[in-house]
């Protein structure tokens, strides 16, 4: 087994951090995968790519995105906080780094058709979004009960000219979803990608959806060094859910020991509840969605439903990174259940005149758990807007 960069939890050639990642694959898949694994670092380094990429990430997505120094906020808690502002991305989130990243990558493999599976529709929409673009053939396979719970992303994703196909089997949710889209890729070999939504499955997507998402703490980096004299806060907090919003604020500060990483995991009802999704608390070592990490599943390996109030951190696993900086400490991980999530998003909306995306309020709800001090810098990656959350919000408003 590969031990190597455990404190650095950088990937080694076949994509394990530390003791997680790697690829376990139905042999069926190896050369899709493959084809990816032997060219995607090429083709991200080439400079035409890179060009293509920025110039998309800047025109297109409204790349750099605000660094905010939130002073209502900094106030209530004592410190300094600044907000890196995803909610102002294009379609609302951090997920179009990475879609508009790998599309760019589907077109250097000469791919024509594009697959995706999504929970909520988020990733299904941002990359509807990019296949409108770029004019390629969009099928998005999402849960049957998904469909019917997420009405409006699927209204987007249709009216982007994407097919959304219903999956049937199973609990028709995200899993069945992604069995539906592993089966089509099989079947399609040569002229499909398939766009995976966050920091999770076979090497080598947790390392390329981080380094499209790493853009994030780049910007940072640069913008604090203008606002504060120096590149390095103090704290880095983002919500995890697979990982990706957290991986790209993240990335270029984890070779920095004096900036402090926090994650934050969705507890929903709570961690002991048996309604959670606190992976690092309540998981342990097991294969999911095709690479070795942290996963919540019984004793003999059946995956355990998991449960939160935002369907972005709904997910039983975390990307092998995540799983590497949690083991070795680099990373604190944390979790807000929904009740603290819901308070800390009408915190930020009623301090800052930003409604953030309910993923997002579980970072914000760690804040008050930091001990923090006026000399700190914190930056919270604010990784999406409420839009979506508003029914959520009105029931929330309704009840109190
Ligand atoms: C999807 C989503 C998340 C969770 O996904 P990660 O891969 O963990 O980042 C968090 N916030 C928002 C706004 C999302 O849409």
């Amino acid at each position: 087994m590969n031990e190597p960069n455990i404190a650095s939890c950088s990937p080694d050639s076949e994509g394990y951090y530390g003791r997680f990642g790697g690829a376990y694959i139905p042999e069926m898949l190896f050369p899709n995968v493959e084809e990816l694994r032997t060219r995607y670092v090429e083709i991200l380094e080439d400079e035409s790519f890179r060009r293509d990429y920025e110039l998309l990430l800047h025109d297109y997505v409204g790349r750099p995105t605000p660094l905010y120094f939130a002073t209502r906020l900094s106030r209530r808690y004592g410190t300094r906080i600044y907000l890196k502002r995803e909610d102002l991305c294009h379609t609302g989130a951090h997920k179009i780094n990475n879609t508009v990243g790998q599309i760019l990558l589907a077109q250097r493999l000469g791919k024509k058709r594009i697959i995706a599976e999504t929970g909520a529709g988020q990733h299904g929409v941002a990359t509807a979004t990019v296949c409108a673009l770029m004019g390629l053939e969009c099928i998005v396979y999402m849960g049957e009960k998904d469909i019917a719970r997420q009405a409006p992303n699927v209204a987007r994703m249709r009216m982007l000219g994407a097919t959304v196909v219903p999956a049937t089997s199973g609990s028709k949710t995200l899993k069945d979803a992604t069995n539906e889209a592993i089966r089509d890729w099989i079947n399609h070999p040569s002229d499909t990608h398939y766009i995976i939504g966050s920091v999770v499955g076979p090497h080598p997507y947790p390392d390329l959806v981080a380094r499209f998402q790493s853009v994030i703490s780049a910007e940072m980096r640069k913008q604090l060094k203008e606002k504060e004299g120096t590149e390095l806060p103090t704290h880095v907090l983002a919500c995890v859910g697979g990982g990706s919003n957290a991986a790209g604020a993240f990335y270029h500060f984890i070779g920095e020991p004096a900036v402090q990483l926090v994650a934050v995991e969705a507890a929903g009802h709570g961690v002991e509840s048996g309604r959670s999704a606190a992976t690092t608390q309540l998981g342990t070592m097991g294969i999911l969605h095709g690479s070795r990490s942290i996963v919540m599943q019984t004793a003999d390996g059946q995956v355990v439903e998991p449960h939160s109030i935002s369907a972005g951190l709904d997910y039983p696993g975390i990307g092998p990174l995540h799983a590497c900086l949690f083991e070795s400490g680099r990373a604190r991980f944390l979790s807000a259940t929904d009740d603290e999530a819901l308070d800390a998003a009408f915190e930020v909306a009623r301090l800052e005149g930003i409604i953030p995306a309910l993923e997002t309020g579980h970072a914000f709800a760690a804040l008050p758990r930091l001990g923090l001090t006026e000399s700190d810098r914190v930056i919270v990656c604010l990784s999406g807007r409420g839009d979506k959350d508003l029914a959520t919000y009105m029931q929330r408003m309704s009840d109190v």
